[in-house]
């Protein structure tokens, strides 16, 4: 069996034919960096919610989760560094109006550069923008920019306005009046809700530093460069985990969920050699360690997952907007204070893509008489997997699909299942490879007069005989 390399394009097709992920308003022609999931699509992501949820609260006696409103008081992005704060630099292309992000255009550049074999300018030039960046010298990028004759990929020309900041933040009006509306922000992260909840935490639940508190939710960001699929949205979920520390600790903690999230990415049974840690050199504001989780998508080592030192600032900020003490008594110590937080924040619609990344195959396939087949196979991690068994009658009738139904009966409490009778079984295989089905069963004539039935293993394609009262339990054993 041969495998062809992941390929972006091949895996957005075959995500919209499988019903994985569909373009938002694609009858309208699609809204930009928007999308939709399907049947099978909603099935993965939330078995990957479910994972990871399951991973925080209930494997770690002293993380518990939330569900906070999208919508906050306007004050918390003030109090959060947001309003000031979450910006980029821009530049546009006057002559294709065209609007880029500073960064990733000199990022491109120095890609190029390495490509051409000039490794040790493009480490330069990266120096250079990350020191520029840091100092916010908007006029030195833009001279950087013209100095390195970077020009723009739709108009071709080097016509460039200056460098300014974009705040990425969606705005609406709350209130019935418009000329009273409030202004207020649809949120860029979901942490903040964790921050101005956690007094309301710590108490109703008891929770004694070290603890933390986890949340699954909606975030949106008016992204400039809206491309890459599901990789970079306007509109996506956040899995974020906001652990609460004593202060002086953080250091230690940080090293305990860089590695637990690493390890978390591991159980999945996906390649250790597609992950690597990328260390911050510029910090955020709040922030004195943070490293990304990069995964090696078909376009390269990218981010996935973020681990962030926060430091008290989220905390200590909200505290001065809202006038409120959100100090922690701690008793071993006898002391109040705030508490230092280390962060895990994971994009789930980022995890989806890194799953199908990691499970599309094309596969060719030699036969016995010398002539080759191919499949296409998504080798989604059973766990996750939107179908887990498909049972399938040989025939419809002589009473095989009543057989079927019965084992149906029996494993769709515990799992989910998927019953098809069209077709040839070879055609009904394919099907649940390009779905990942990790297990099809075979009811036969043979299955009436034994009981048994033919299990076949999606990975492997290997086939063989077991009792049917058997299914559920390898099933339920493999999840
Ligand atoms: P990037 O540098 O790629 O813009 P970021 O550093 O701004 O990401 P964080 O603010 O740390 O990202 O957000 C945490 C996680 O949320 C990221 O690791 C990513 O998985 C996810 N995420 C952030 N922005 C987006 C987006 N526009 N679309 C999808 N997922 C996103």
């Amino acid at each position: 069996m041969s495998t062809t390399e992941n390929n972006l394009q091949a895996i957005i097709a075959h995500a919209k034919e499988y019903g994985f992920v569909f373009q938002s308003s694609d009858i309208y022609d699609g809204l930009s960096a928007v999308y939709d999931y399907g049947p099978y699509g909603s099935e993965l992501k939330k078995n990957i919610k479910d994972y990871w949820w399951k991973s925080m609260t209930q494997m770690h006696e002293n993380i518990v989760g939330i569900d906070a409103a999208i919508f906050m008081h306007p004050t918390t992005w003030k109090a959060s560094g947001h309003v000031d704060n979450f910006s980029d630099p821009m530049i546009d292309n006057k002559d294709s109006k065209k609007r880029y992000r500073v960064d990733h255009l000199l990022e491109a550049k120095a890609d190029a550069l390495t490509q051409a074999g000039e490794a040790e300018k493009a480490e330069e030039l990266l120096a250079k923008m990350n020191a520029l960046l840091s100092t916010e010298d908007f006029g030195g990028l833009q001279e950087l920019i013209i100095a390195e004759n970077i020009s723009c990929a739709v108009s071709g020309t080097k016509n460039w306005t200056d460098v300014r900041q974009f705040n990425l933040m969606f705005s609406t009006q709350i209130g019935s009046v418009a000329e009273e509306a409030d202004t207020i922000y649809l949120r860029p992260e979901t942490a903040q809700g964790i921050f101005v909840n956690f007094l309301n935490v710590q108490k109703s639940a008891r929770m004694k530093v070290p603890f933390g508190i986890a949340q699954i939710g909606k975030a949106f960001r008016n992204e400039i460069v809206a491309r890459q699929f599901i990789f970079r949205m306007r509109e996506f979920e956040q899995m974020e985990m906001q652990f609460f520390v004593r202060p002086g600790t953080q250091q230690d903690w940080y090293n305990y969920w860089k590695e637990t999230r690493l390890q978390w990415h591991l159980s999945l049974g996906i390649n250790p050699d597609n992950y690597r840690f990328h260390n911050h050199v510029k910090l955020a504001h709040y922030a004195d360690a943070a490293l990304d989780i990069e995964y090696n998508f078909p376009f390269g080592f990218k981010e996935v997952e973020g681990i962030h030192s926060r430091t008290d600032f989220d905390l200590k900020s909200h505290q001065e907007y809202s006038k409120k003490k959100q100090q922690y008594f701690d008793t071993e110590i006898n002391q109040n204070y705030i508490p230092y937080v280390i962060e895990t924040s994971i994009g789930l619609d980022r995890m989806f893509l890194l799953i199908l990344s990691h499970s599309y195959a094309e596969e060719v396939i030699p036969k016995e008489d010398g002539s080759t087949d191919s499949r296409v196979v998504l080798k989604i991690p059973a766990v996750l997997a939107p179908n887990k068994l498909a049972i399938l009658p040989l025939t419809k009738k002589d009473g095989l699909p009543e057989l079927a139904r019965e084992l149906m009966k029996d494993c769709m409490p515990h799992f989910k299942c998927y019953f098809e009778e069209k077709d040839s079984i070879g055609k009904r295989y394919r099907r649940q490879d390009a779905i990942g089905t990790p297990f099809c069963v075979t009811i036969d004539h043979q299955s009436k007069e034994d009981g048994t039935c033919t299990i076949r293993y999606r990975d492997t394609m290997t086939q063989e005989r077991i009792a049917i009262s058997e299914v559920k339990k390898l099933v339920l054993e493999a999840l």
